[in-house]
């Protein structure tokens, strides 16, 4: 069975709202902190963010874009923090 902490648990319920854009900048920052401190959390947001990608393309989906974006900024800021921790 799994184990999981209670920041991951936390992290998997920001997960929505973070890929929605919704959460405030100090949840945003928790949100990408704890990404990547935690491999497991890490690969579970690129996995959500291609579902995604995947379920805007069958649906054909106009705010494809936006989220890409979104989605594109958040990676970004994850390899950044961890480029800069070694
Ligand atoms: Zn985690």
């Amino acid at each position: 069975m799994e184990r999981v902490s209670n920041a991951c648990l936390k992290f998997r319920r920001l997960l929505e709202d973070a890929l929605d854009g919704n959460l405030s900048p100090e949840e945003y920052k928790s949100f990408i902190k704890h990404a990547t401190l935690c491999p497991t959390c890490h690969r579970k947001l690129r996995g959500e963010i291609m579902f995604r990608k995947l379920l805007q393309k069958a649906l054909n989906k106009k705010q494809d874009n936006l989220f890409q974006n979104k989605a594109q900024q958040l990676l970004i800021s994850i390899k950044q923090i961890i480029y800069h921790q070694r």
